[in-house]
């Protein structure tokens, strides 16, 4: 049976979501005051990786989904999903591996793929999105499937739930003002683009004691960031931060040296200690909620869009 379901938010979360509860049949519609290139998800690098995920007891499944879908993607090139090697350096013994466990091309670095003092590092091949073809490929599939995108800011869920049968929140940093959720928290980033010459490798260094450094080289641009500002609200660039990046990355891989900056932007991650996937008493329509995925919003977007969708076939 066809169910009328409105989903609060057209970043990655909100979108992935559309999408598949639309696969299963629901009448979906997605309401957002921002496009996906707009929002948050515009800023991300975006390669596969949890960083400053929220904790959660299925934070593996929805990693290993999100893979999994990322990777069936990859075969489609519209899609803008590509494939790549890179490396994760380690600046400490014992660093969290636990990642490794849902990819299977993983394999310990070499002393000399590794900046002098890293301890050590993995070498793995997981999915890199450029963004700039993904969200707009993502909202025409949605649209494909008949998902409706109405642009407006919404004051509350109540506002939302009298022509629905569901309701589903995925506003990113809007969730918790939309559901009195005081525990939500921005962990802000600024990124640098350059032109890429070629170059396909990619690598996140971040404890780096300099500062977070990660360069995600897309089809397009090479993503350079960053910062992890926690409790900043700051949206404009820094020019002292961006050179600082510059240097940190032109160290990690010289044939950045000089390249061509295209462009330059901020983002609050949505952050949360956990990630929030669950059932929310209260309202008029059954509604679920799913935000705070931090720093890694791409990363879990299709291993949460089928978890919300199996809460939803369940409602
Ligand atoms: C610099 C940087 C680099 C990153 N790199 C990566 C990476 O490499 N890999 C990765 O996995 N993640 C990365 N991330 C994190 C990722 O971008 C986020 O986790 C993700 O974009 C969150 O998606 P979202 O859909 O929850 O929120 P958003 O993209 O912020 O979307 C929120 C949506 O909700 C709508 N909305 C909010 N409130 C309301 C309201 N009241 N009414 C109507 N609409 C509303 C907005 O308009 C928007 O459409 C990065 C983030 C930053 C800042």
């Amino acid at each position: 049976m066809s169910r009328r379901v409105n989903v609060v938010g057209a970043g990655i979360v909100g979108l992935s979501i559309a999408h598949d509860l639309a696969l299963r049949g629901n009448a979906v519609t997605v309401i957002a005051d921002r496009s996906a290139g707009e929002s948050v998800s515009g800023v991300a690098a975006a390669v596969w990786f949890p960083y400053r995920s929220g904790a959660s007891p299925s934070l593996m499944a929805w990693l290993l989904g999100a893979r999994k879908r990322f990777e069936q993607l990859a075969t489609d090139c519209a899609a803008g999903v590509d494939l790549r090697e890179g490396i994760v350096v380690e600046r400490h013994m014992g660093a969290d591996r636990s990642w490794t466990e849902v990819v299977p091309h993983h394999q310990e670095a070499t002393a000399d793929e590794l900046p002098s003092e890293a301890v050590a590092g993995v070498r793995a091949t997981v999915p890199v999105i450029s963004m700039p073809h993904y969200l707009p490929w993502l909202e025409k599939r949605c649209a494909s499937l008949g998902v409706r995108f109405v642009d407006r800011t919404v004051a509350s869920v109540d506002d939302v739930a009298g022509d629905a049968d569901l309701v589903v929140v995925a506003a990113g940093m809007g969730s918790g003002v939309l559901l009195n959720d005081d525990s939500m928290f921005p962990v802000q980033g600024q990124i640098v683009r350059l032109a890429n010459p070629g170059i396909t490798e990619w690598i996140t260094d971040v404890d780096n004691p300099a500062g977070l450094t990660y360069i995600v080289p897309r089809r397009e641009d090479i993503v350079c960031g960053g910062v992890a500002q926690v409790g900043s609200w700051v949206t404009e660039p820094v020019a002292e931060v961006e050179q600082a990046i510059l240097r940190r990355v032109v160290s990690l891989m010289p044939a950045l040296a000089g390249l061509p900056i295209l462009s330059r932007a901020t983002g609050l991650r949505p952050a949360r200690d956990t990630i929030r996937l669950e059932h929310v008493d209260g309202y008029p329509v059954p509604v679920i909620a799913c935000y705070g995925h931090g720093g890694a919003g791409v990363t879990l977007s299709w291993g949460c869009a089928e978890a919300v969708a199996d809460l939803a076939d369940q409602t």
